[in-house]
């Protein structure tokens, strides 16, 4: 493997196989609160400086626990992009395409693993502890899918005894709906519980929701977009999707109950999503790819792939710092490629920015499902924190944590940052 010349980026999660792209502001401080930061501190000793100017947001990318600031890259000339990575967010970069992607993606790696460059990028890392991690792309439209099997079945069970476990279309097309892009916030944002309409035995009344859930999922960036009338095939599914980022959609269940038939989900889901800070690139996860699961029955020629492949993500769920779930991203029936072909087969365009998330992942097991529905049975089995406190649905004040890695090249880990928020009263 490649050596780093970062201290600490050698063997780590966020060496030079992994390089995900975020934007921040210079917090000058030490381990500022809500950023969304993994933690962890700067390594101690020959901790290179640097920095951005206060309060300025700048793209970067990490490597180990520093950020390398691409906008002073750029601007010395040390990696060109044509300006794209002198903005303040992702936009200009993503919409440039695969070939560009991958010959600033290669820049990256030798400023960082030859010895040569070292005194001209060591000024450019910024210790992630002196950072705030901002969204770093303007999100276009958001869509969220619903491909996992064992989810769908367990949600047939608990909300639809004794019919079908999966509705009649579900191996036939991946469902999914459009939801709301401009809720879209950064891990670290305070979730404040969702007021709205739920069901009681006295009729309909409103208030605070009680059973407030999360969805551990995995979503793709489309950098290059498309006319209105075209369609992406699912071979295409590289040319313009830019990469991954981990997303919790907040999930609001007792709203969601009583709104979504028969038009789907609304304010049960719209008041927030989170996603990482980090887009970890198509390019770090070529050695995460999988045979995806065999699809019965056959599905229409749009959806058919020559070689079926899913991303090997293994998922870590923490409620207040107990694990309680490791959902496997490997099995999902649908794969993003499918997801893109079907969601642009009406000749939907695409957007630069645009979000697709997979669906709640859930394996087989209890201890691998992404939904705390699922994990409590819809509330009737609480789960046991390391605290010894009991759990159904979110309490205020609760704090969930996603995080997930992949295999990389030769036997190294890609992080995939993660997705973190926590639970704030109703207002
Ligand atoms: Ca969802």
């Amino acid at each position: 493997m490649t050596t780093c010349w970062v201290p600490g980026a050698d063997g780590s999660p966020y060496g030079v196989q992994t390089l995900p792209y975020g934007a921040f502001r210079h917090s000058g401080g030490a381990g500022s609160p809500g950023g969304g930061s993994p933690g962890g501190g700067s390594p101690g000793g020959g901790s290179p400086g640097g920095g951005s100017p206060g309060g300025e947001q700048r793209l970067g990318v990490r490597i180990g626990d520093f950020v390398l600031d691409l906008r002073g890259a750029e601007d010395a000339d040390l990696i060109l992009a044509g300006g794209a990575l002198c903005q303040p967010t992702l936009d200009a970069f993503l919409a440039l395409g695969r070939a560009q992607w991958t010959t600033v993606r290669r820049r990256i790696v030798e400023l960082l693993t030859e010895s040569e460059h070292r005194a001209a990028v060591e000024p450019l890392l910024v210790p992630l502890a002196q950072v705030d991690l901002v969204m770093p792309f303007t999100v276009g439209d958001y869509v969220d899918f619903y491909s996992s099997e064992q989810h769908a079945s367990n949600v047939g069970q608990i909300f639809r005894p004794g019919q079908p476990l999966l509705t009649p279309n579900w191996r036939h097309l991946p469902i999914g709906y459009h939801g709301r892009a401009g809720t879209v916030v950064v891990s670290g944002t305070p979730i404040v519980r969702p007021c709205g309409q739920r069901r009681s035995s006295a009729g309909p009344v409103f208030g605070p929701s009680g059973r407030l859930d999360i969805e551990a999922e995995v979503g793709f960036v489309v950098g290059v977009p498309t006319r209105l009338g075209d369609r992406v095939p699912t071979e295409r599914f590289a040319d313009h999707v830019f990469g991954v980022t981990l997303v919790n959609d907040w999930s609001a269940r007792d709203i969601q109950a009583w709104e979504y038939q028969p038009l789907g989900p609304f304010l049960g889901k719209s008041f927030a999503t989170s996603v990482s800070p980090w887009i970890v690139p198509l390019e770090a996860l070529e050695h995460a790819w999988v045979p995806a699961p065999p699809q019965d029955p056959p599905v229409l020629p749009y959806l058919a792939e020559s070689s079926r492949r899913g991303l090997d993500l293994s998922i870590v769920v923490e409620w207040n710092g107990t694990k309680v779930s490791e959902p496997p991203f490997a099995g999902m029936y649908w794969t993003p490629a499918q997801q893109l072909a079907h969601l642009t087969v009406n000749g939907a365009a695409l957007r630069t920015g645009d979000l697709y998330a997979s669906g709640t992942v859930s394996g087989d097991r209890r201890d691998q499902v992404g939904s705390f529905l699922e994990l409590t049975w819809g509330g009737t089995e609480p789960v046991t924190l390391d605290d010894g406190s009991l759990r159904t649905f979110l309490d205020d004040g609760d704090t969930v944590t996603i995080t997930a890695t992949a295999p990389g090249p030769a036997g190294t880990t890609i992080g995939l940052g993660e997705v973190t928020g926590t639970v704030l009263p109703a207002s």
